[in-house]
């Protein structure tokens, strides 16, 4: 398995790049609103994009996703409790910036394929169990490689903590629980690459995190 990445825009958000064998098809984790900086990403990868998945509907994760999948030709999956975020983005705009165009585009891929708690997703000679893991999102999801050990974790969970839970939508009781559920119980030894910030084991998180460490003692 290859993976390839790059924090892209404003956020540093990380858009992932995952393919079983070098030069074969691929799977892009997250979109952020730089469209230009994906391509150059998949390029140096040298593959050739299959889907898109999004862990969530915010802004920095969906902006680049009409450009990407108009791009490549490819599906767009996101889970249907964050359709009212990828619907607005100008709203989420006016959240982040506090005023309307910062002199950027976004578009969403307009229409999603529906993303549902554990189902499986064959694609580009990978298998992803989609894990929905509300509370930052309500319809945040982490995807799960089971064979490689591999957990793309969003804004869900971070090295050294979690994703905020103050934005509309967010809900902190419902995130822990869903990190109690989906994430906790996974593998020691996964590798958990999230949206934002340096790739991390979930054994390590166990013992320095925290909000996980609330959950583990
Ligand atoms: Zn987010
Ligand atoms: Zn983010």
């Amino acid at each position: 398995m290859r993976i390839t990445a790059a924090p892209l825009w404003l956020a540093a958000t990380n858009c992932w790049v995952v393919a079983a064998e070098p030069g074969g098809p691929a799977v892009i984790i997250d979109a952020p609103p730089d469209v230009p900086g994906i391509l150059e990403l998949v390029r140096r990868s040298g593959v050739a994009p299959a889907a898109l998945l999004l862990t969530h509907g915010h802004l920095d994760h969906i902006g680049g996703a009409g450009g990407v999948a108009g791009e490549y030709g490819i599906g767009t999956s996101l889970h249907p409790d964050d359709g009212w975020l990828a619907d607005d983005l100008p709203a989420q705009v006016r959240l982040l910036m506090g005023f309307e165009d910062p002199g950027e585009t976004y578009a969403g891929a307009g229409r999603y394929e529906p993303l549902a708690d554990g189902a499986v997703f064959d694609v580009a000679g990978l298998r992803f169990r989609v894990l929905h893991t509300p509370g930052h999102t309500p319809g945040h999801c982490c995807f799960w490689l089971e064979e490689q050990g591999v957990l793309f974790s969003g804004d869900h969970l971070f090295s050294g903590s979690i994703g905020r839970t103050d934005l509309p939508g967010g809900d902190y009781e419902a995130l822990m629980r869903s990190m109690a559920e989906r994430v906790v119980p996974l593998p020691s030894e996964t590798h958990v690459l999230p949206g934002h910030g340096p790739a991390t084991t979930l054994a390590r998180e166990l013992a320095i995190n925290p909000f996980l460490q609330a959950l583990h003692p």
